[in-house]
């Protein structure tokens, strides 16, 4: 009845054919509570103990609405440039499964939250904006666990903790050609809601949950082919490699005389292969009703503005205020603003060091270099942003050298202290006095004859090495223009200016 995994298509076959996908993605939004309930969404809880009558579905139990999980869906719906409903509603979608107590999943069909966004991609240079069809609200169903108990040949378990975690489904239009656009398609949403805090977007918390639909027709056909829907993508690796998989499989399976069905297949990242998990006539019918629990969401001009001004910065317009506000470079802009956290980092050091440019050159060189080293992300850095501010300022008023500045980068970052603290407990001060600085000139001159004789005799180039060595003899600290005049005026008076 359905197809089996099938070799991959010849590269000849494959040119041939163009892939059609859209994703239906999952994000939970980041609310402390449950969307019909009181209860906690925390994560970790022991099993079954952050629930109530609502979300366990006992009868008599009646879902009230929480405003804060709307907020949120409006927030993420305008992030998305999508159009909000001033009249949406509730629907029963309706299945029975251990780990839905109620016996439906309380979403929204026919009259979504919203609808009519985009999300722009760029893949390889190439700009594209792929079209979001709707964004709705739903909520979460529980968890079954079916491995890890000693009796877990013979029995599952299940958690309800996660029953009634408000939900959004963004749902996009069949506008994408390859693995790498979907890949930037999730990128870039998920970008948009984690800096608007719609959501954390943790995959591997479960907060962002993608499925793909995925079709291919001959190039140039109008039509599109029949798609078959690929579950079980929970990372960004797995969702391009599913797609890889199964546009293969598809036109190998077409090229051979099959028939695509149309069908749910599961991810197996195990073999890197998809498989038949059910075909359309196993499908569910989900006999959607109005929930007639809940009166319809009616979403004034009011409301939506409320929302609107409470946005906050949108990825694309910080990066733009980044280029014309602090004259960074559109690479450097983009690198700062890839992360929230990134972003506040980079603009809390700039602040405290008076300097964007300088600023973004630390935190994108030393800092990032660092940090990638140890595999750490931004939010884990041991220099706070207000110490490298601190260095980026100080390296400003000309107290300490560049070199200097590196040495006392690196004992920030594996101590965590402040650059003032560094600098008073290891005596790191740039030596720019003339009265300590003779000495040492004096010594280097002493100790390098040959050198001076060259310099005499009109090679000025040595002067570099020579005051090379007044730096090595001051383990980087003296100050690099006065060396250089004083060694100047010992060499020739005439050549000062
Ligand atoms: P269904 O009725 O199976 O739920 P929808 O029309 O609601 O299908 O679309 C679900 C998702 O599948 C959307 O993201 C949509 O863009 C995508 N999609 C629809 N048709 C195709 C197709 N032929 N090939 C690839 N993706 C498709
Ligand atoms: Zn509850
Ligand atoms: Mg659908």
């Amino acid at each position: 009845m359905t197809s089996s995994a099938t070799a991959a298509a010849t590269p000849e076959a494959m040119a041939r054919y163009e892939a059609v996908i859209g994703l239906e993605v999952h994000v939970q939004l980041a609310t402390a509570t449950k969307i019909f309930c009181g209860c906690p969404t925390s994560f970790g809880a022991p099993p079954n103990t952050n629930v109530c009558p609502v979300c366990l579905g006992l009868p008599g139990a009646l879902p009230v609405l929480s405003r804060a999980a709307v907020d949120l869906a409006i927030r993420g719906a305008l992030a998305l440039h999508c159009r909000v409903r001033p009249h949406s509603r509730f629907a029963r979608k309706n299945y029975f499964y251990p780990d839905l107590p109620k016996g439906y999943q309380i979403s929204q069909y026919d009259e979504p939250l919203a609808e009519g966004g985009h999300v722009d991609i760029a893949v390889e240079g190439a700009a594209k904006r792929i079209g979001v069809t709707r964004v709705h609200m739903e909520d979460d169903a529980g968890k079954s666990i079916h491995e890890g108990f000693a009796d877990s040949d013979r029995y599952s378990y299940v958690d309800l903790n996660r029953c009634g975690t408000p939900l959004i489904e963004i749902v996009s239009e069949p506008d994408m050609r390859s693995s790498a656009e979907a890949y930037a398609y999730l990128t870039e949403l998920k970008q948009a809601l984690e800096f608007v805090q719609v959501s954390t977007c943790d995959m591997e918390k479960g907060h962002l949950r993608c499925d793909a639909n995925v079709s291919v027709r001959p190039k140039g056909a109008e039509q599109l082919g029949t798609k078959a829907e690929v579950k079980n993508l929970n990372s960004f690796r797995f969702l391009k490699q599913a797609l890889d998989y199964e546009i293969a499989r598809q036109v190998a399976l077409i090229e051979s005389g099959g028939r695509v069905m149309q069908e749910t297949r599961l991810y197996n990242p195990d073999t890197g292969e998809t498989a038949a998990m059910r075909s359309k006539e196993q499908a569910h019918d989900y006999r959607y009703f109005p929930e007639p629990d809940l009166v319809p969401l009616e979403i004034g001009a009011a409301w939506r503005a409320e929302v609107k001004a409470a946005m906050p910065e949108l990825p694309a317009d910080k990066r733009a205020r980044f280029i014309k506000e602090y004259g960074l470079r559109e690479y450097d802009a983009q690198v700062l603003t890839a992360t929230r956290a990134a972003s506040e980092y980079y603009e809390t050091a700039a602040r405290v060091a008076g300097d964007p440019k300088t600023t973004a050159h630390w935190v994108m060189g030393e800092l990032m270099g660092l940090l990638n080293a140890e595999g750490k992300q931004i939010a884990e850095s041991p220099v706070r942003a207000e110490n490298l501010g601190e260095l980026v300022q100080r390296i400003g008023a000309g107290e300490i050298s560049g070199k200097l500045a590196k040495e006392i980068f690196e004992r920030m970052f594996s101590t965590g202290d402040a650059p003032s603290v560094i600098m008073e407990r290891e005596g790191l001060k740039q030596i720019s006095d003339a009265g300590e600085l003779e000495g040492i000139i004096a010594e280097v001159l002493a100790g390098n004859p040959k050198q001076v004789e060259q310099y005499r005799g009109g090679k000025t180039t040595v002067i570099n090495f020579l005051v090379g060595q007044a730096m090595r003899a001051t383990r980087g600290q003296a100050d690099v223009a006065a060396v250089t005049t004083l060694l100047k005026r010992k060499l020739r008076p005439e050549d000062l200016c």
